[in-house]
């Protein structure tokens, strides 16, 4: 496996005041294991699963969208919450999908992929 050496101290530091490792990496444009294999090298110890496990509080913000409720039903495995985007849409979505980086509703997220896309003339 190809060996990332990263600043270990920016790492531990950015970790410890409460980045989780997925930010991290997205911010660092490397993959979450080199994430984690510098930050072992580093001394810190890993929050266990944490930031998948971490609580989502009612209220918390995740870019465009806002938590609403917990919409967790017997036959969930996962935790569902219902979202509210700043378009004003709702929508359901898993705990997982907010803190992977989901940014807005479908509809939002529709909307930016074609403006990027699209260049052509609308006929
Ligand atoms: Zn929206």
């Amino acid at each position: 496996m190809r060996k990332v050496i990263l600043d270990q101290e920016y790492l531990k530091k950015e970790y410890e005041d409460g980045k989780s490792t997925i930010v991290l990496s997205k911010e660092l444009n490397v993959s979450r294991h080199i994430i984690t294999a510098n930050l072992r090298e580093a001394g810190v110890k890993l929050k266990s699963r944490g930031e998948y496990t971490e609580p989502i509080v009612i209220g918390q913000r995740f870019n465009k969208l806002v938590v609403i409720e917990d919409i967790k039903t017997k036959q969930d495995k996962r935790t569902r919450y219902l979202v509210q985007c700043d378009c004003g849409r709702k929508a359901k979505t898993y705990g997982t999908s907010l803190k992977k980086g989901q940014v807005a509703c479908w509809h939002c997220r529709n909307e930016t992929m074609h403006k990027v896309k699209w260049t052509g003339p609308r006929r």
